[in-house]
């Protein structure tokens, strides 16, 4: 299949209608800065027939979602699943070309995609409420149930992946959602939807706007008709979603960015250490909630790190994402003309660039590289260590023992992971503990993106539970039921 085989056509998905919308986006190409396709600009208007469908799919007057037990709604996840399985070069292609990540992280991110949908299948019919031994004359329990209409608010940089986690989850409790997908790179989240309705997903179950953040998003977010509002981006736009929702007391999870540490310690495996503090900034150009933008290196091995990391950045290579690469492009001018705006004031403060990687030969011109860079020298209330770049830099930073290493990772308004590189059992329980963040990894960093493990931030990086477990339960409310029986 060619990639304009894959390419979906520019509708949104209204009740089970791929419904066209009087006005159109062009979505660029990241490598090239080249129109790649248009997707539906949807307005207010189709936010509200959007979530009147999913209303009437969840009371039963649009379809049949609402007859569906869990058993049977983990059958669907489960075909599903398989589905994008075998659509997944397809899928991927479409990945990689919206949002220029290389290749195989595009295979991942659909192969992820696809786990989420297997991993929600076998959870949805083993979720449920308890009893509680209140007193003699009382039988009282507790049912968890779908809220209803699940409003997600989703970003460009992990648009299939984000999609598996927060659909799957959503969908496997109960619930009918409405999606408004990132106008940045939306396309394998349209493929997709379009896959499950091909798998017999009834009408309303599932709808997407395509859009601009400011219509259809903002539309959605301050609408009085969703029960439930999950958020991933940037701290600016959750409060602005968290605000609109409040108004109508619409609970909201919020996965916004971070600025995690990894902390490296003399004793550790260096070379783990440093194959992982390279993938977790380079993946995905930086543009990544989780990267691990700064490094903290212990004085006894600071130099030694140095040395080694300058190395390894010299030999990595910018390109288009098609060509695997080491590191695609920025999503767009203007995330590209940020980042460079915030390098060149480091420079001019004295921040040294310690090494850095190249663009390939051959790369495409109009493309938004930026290529990966070590920053070292950076006073500690600067800027490059406070907040998120979002871009492949990473920033690194020098400590002397456990409780400065602990002051430093913590000083940051962000709390989304930390990885800790140590071979001290007791030190790696000590940071674990008292290190602020939704995430801490010993001796690694990212558990491989399982999707079995509950994923969130603390503070700046947002609150709430997804993935996992966790995440099925978050998208469940309790009912109390109290049976005074005499
Ligand atoms: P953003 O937060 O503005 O966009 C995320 C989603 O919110 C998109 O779907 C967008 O259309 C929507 N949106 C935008 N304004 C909205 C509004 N007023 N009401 C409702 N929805 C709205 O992110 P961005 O502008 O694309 O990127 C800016 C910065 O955000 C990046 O530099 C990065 O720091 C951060 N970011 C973080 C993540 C993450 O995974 N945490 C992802 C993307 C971007």
């Amino acid at each position: 299949m060619t990639l304009n085989d894959a390419l979906p056509p520019p509708r949104a998905l209204i009740g089970g209608d791929w419904v066209a919308t009087p006005q159109t986006l062009s979505v660029e190409a990241p490598a090239r800065g080249e129109s790649l396709a248009t997707i539906a600009r949807c307005e207010a208007e189709h936010v509200d027939c959007a979530v009147a469908a999913a209303r009437q799919a969840f009371d039963g007057e649009l379809g049949d979602w609402q007859a569906w037990t869990a058993r049977r709604r983990g059958e669907w996840l489960e075909t599903f699943a398989r589905a994008i399985e075998a659509d997944a070069e397809a899928l991927a292609m479409l990945e990689c070309a919206d949002t220029g990540k290389p290749l195989r992280q595009a295979r991942g991110d659909i192969a992820a995609c696809a786990r989420y949908f297997h991993f929600y299948a076998g959870a949805a019919d083993k979720l449920h409420g308890e009893t509680i031994p209140f007193a003699a004359d009382y039988a009282v329990m507790t049912l968890r149930e779908p809220f209803g209409v699940c409003a997600q608010i989703t970003p460009w940089n992990y648009p299939a992946q984000i999609f598996g986690r927060c659909v799957a989850a959503a969908l496997a409790a109960g619930n009918t959602v409405v999606l408004k997908p990132a106008e940045d790179a939306c396309l394998s989240v349209l493929r997709l939807a379009r896959l499950a309705v091909d798998c017999g997903l009834p009408p309303g179950a599932l709808n997407v706007v395509t859009g601009l953040g400011s219509e259809a998003g903002a539309a959605l977010a301050a609408h009085p008709g969703i029960q439930h509002l999950s958020f991933t981006g940037s701290p600016a736009t959750g409060t602005r979603v968290t605000q609109a929702a409040a108004v109508n007391h619409v609970p909201v999870t919020l996965e916004l960015g971070g600025k995690s540490p990894q902390v490296v310690f003399a004793d550790a495996d260096l070379d783990s250490a440093l194959d992982a503090v390279v993938r977790g900034i380079i993946q995905n150009a930086g543009q990544t909630c989780s990267a691990g933008s700064r490094l903290l290196v212990e004085d006894a091995c600071h130099d030694a790190v140095l040395a080694r990391l300058a190395e390894r950045f010299a030999a990595l290579r910018c390109d288009a994402g098609e060509r695997d690469p080491d590191c695609g492009p920025l999503i767009n001018a203007r995330q590209r003309e940020q980042l460079e705006r915030r390098l060149d004031a480091a420079h001019a403060d004295g921040i040294r660039t310690l090494a850095q990687g190249q663009l390939a030969e051959g790369a495409p011109a109009g493309g938004h590289f930026v290529v990966p860079r070590v920053l070292v020298d950076i006073p500690d209330d600067h800027a490059v260590l406070h907040e998120e770049l979002f871009g492949p830099v990473l920033a690194v930073q020098r400590f002397s023992g456990e409780a400065e290493a602990v002051r430093l990772a913590n000083a940051t308004e962000y709390g989304l992971c930390a990885g800790i590189w140590t071979r001290d059992g007791g030190r790696q329980l000590r940071l674990a503990k008292r290190i602020r963040s939704g995430q801490v990894f010993i001796n690694d960093y990212g558990a491989a993106g399982g999707v079995e493990l509950p994923f969130g931030g603390v503070g700046r990086s947002g609150h709430g539970r997804e993935k996992g477990f966790e995440g099925l339960r978050s998208f469940t409310q309790i009912k109390t039921v109290a049976i005074r029986h005499g």
